[in-house]
């Protein structure tokens, strides 16, 4: 299962993800391939009735990508992601000394085995994936079985043998930050058992957004459709317009500043804070043509000794997530100094609560270009 959002990237090094790669999905539409299947919210569940003896088949895969090595690969390959991890854990010890830690979506336990490292009192690892097989045996392997128990399940579902913790800790983020929608499994666990006065970490996030030129890479991925190999298939243009793409950008195809769209605050957030109308204006840096709108997101780490954090911003270190381009109907001709103003509108699918459904009001009404139109966008 390859569901990468772009095909190949414009930045050779950026981009470079493996054929084998899958994306940050945690299962997948059973609808899709027209199976009749009770997709379960925790694919370990699902890909539990799959198995046959040991073998797993490409249907496990299907609906557990968490469950397969090549995911939790590329994460940890992320050295942005993971270092930042790890040197909040490693350089805020205070933060974890003698704590309990809850790792929300613990995978492989790379940050259960930071936290250990750190002096943690104790770790619960959560994962639903078959990963968590794996998790055991790497604690194990470590020498780390007092200290982090691995518990296999959902965290909706699980038991915790202890009522409070001290810190909750997760990588939950996903394509434009709130893709997956794991971010309410955090929301839970903290409602659930964080104590009074723990932490949750990371503890803020933010998404922003900014306007580029693009001519080359639409034409390579939207106009292509007009004509292919001499016909019309010009009505699957429309598609690959709603569909943004997850694809790193070169920092000097910004054209305009880089606005801050949102700010949560996952200590204190409700569920319902991520759906959000939010205005926008963007100013022209320069003269040029801007073809798509550009979403990525920063999260920081505000209880460290020291903020720390990391950017997935064009203008940063690449990083898995890369950023998230929204392509525009127009192409807007835009002088230095004008501005480019909507609002964005953010929400969770009905159907498919995982899904993120994407409103972009935009107008201009500068020298060269008067436009005003309204765009819908699905991530799935
Ligand atoms: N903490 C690991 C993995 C992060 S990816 C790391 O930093 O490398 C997120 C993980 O959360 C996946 O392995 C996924 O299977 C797990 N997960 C997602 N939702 C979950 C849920 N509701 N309950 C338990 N695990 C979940």
């Amino acid at each position: 299962m390859d569901r990468r959002k772009g095909s190949g990237s414009r930045d050779a090094n950026g981009g470079g993800l493996a054929e084998a790669t899958a994306s940050r999905l945690r299962f997948e539409d059973a609808d899709e391939v027209g199976m009749e299947v009770e997709v379960e919210d925790c694919p370990a569940a699902a890909a539990e009735e799959e198995v046959i003896g040991n073998e797993k088949t490409s249907a496990d895969y299907y609906f557990d990508s968490y469950s397969h090595f090549g995911i939790h690969e590329e994460m940890l390959k992320d050295v942005v992601r993971t270092r930042s991890y790890q040197n909040v854990i490693t350089q805020n010890n205070f933060l974890f000394k003698d704590k309990i830690v809850l790792d929300v979506g613990a995978g492989t336990g790379i940050l259960s085995l930071f936290c250990a490292k750190a002096g943690a009192k104790h770790v619960y690892a959560i994962e639903c994936s078959q990963m968590a097989d794996m998790a055991k045996e790497i604690v194990k392997t470590n020498g780390f079985s007092e200290v982090i128990t691995v518990i296999k399940g959902k965290v909706e579902e699980i038991e915790l043998p202890v009522p409070k913790v001290d810190v909750i800790i997760s990588e939950w983020m996903g394509y434009f930050l709130l893709f997956e929608n794991m971010l309410d499994t955090v929301l839970f666990a903290r409602d659930k058992w964080l104590a009074d006065d723990g932490v949750v970490l990371p503890d803020k996030a933010s998404l922003h957004l900014t306007a580029i030129e693009d001519a080359e890479y639409k034409e390579d991925k939207i106009e292509f459709w007009n004509n292919v190999y001499g016909f019309d298939m010009s009505c699957i243009k429309k598609q690959a317009m709603m569909e943004p793409l997850v694809d790193t950008v070169d920092a000097n195809q910004i054209v305009t500043n880089c606005q801050l769209l949102k700010t949560m605050d996952i200590s204190k957030m409700s569920s319902g804070d991520a759906s959000f109308t939010v205005p926008f204006k963007l100013v022209a840096e320069r003269n040029d043509f801007i073809h798509a709108l550009v979403a990525y997101f920063n999260v920081s780490f505000t209880k460290c000794h020291k903020l720390m954090g990391f950017s997935t911003g064009p203008r940063s270190k690449s990083t898995h997530w890369k950023q998230t381009v929204l392509y525009l109907e127009d192409v807007v001709t835009i002088c230095e100094g004008e501005t480019l103003s909507g609002t964005m509108t953010v929400a969770n699918n009905k159907k498919n609560p995982r899904d993120i459904d994407i409103t972009l009001k935009y107008s201009i009404n500068g020298q060269r270009s008067k436009v005003s139109r309204t765009q819908n966008y699905k991530m799935r």
